[in-house]
């Protein structure tokens, strides 16, 4: 099962269909590209992956696909919140 580990220690596990932590997107611009009805599968094909780690809430953006490692976004915490 494919997996990474957060830098909080939580281990990543995205092998799971469907899987809860993992969210796919596409760019508008190439979501443009479709006209009228199009294939789901080939629409899922055709979008990105990032994983969300509920422990500490980074994101871990697969941008290349996930044979390149992914780019790590850090939820920004403001002070006042708990
Ligand atoms: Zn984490």
């Amino acid at each position: 099962m494919p997996k990474i580990r957060c830098k909080c220690g939580e281990l990543l596990r995205f092998g799971d269909i469907p899987c809860k932590i993992e969210y796919k997107f596409i760019s508008d611009v190439e979501y443009d590209q479709y006209q009228e009805q199009i294939d789901s599968e080939i629409l899922y094909l055709n979008m990105k992956s990032f994983l969300q780690c509920d422990e500490c809430g980074r994101l871990w953006f697969f941008w290349d696909g996930f044979n390149n490692p992914p780019k790590e976004y850090v939820l920004n915490k403001i002070s006042n919140e708990s």
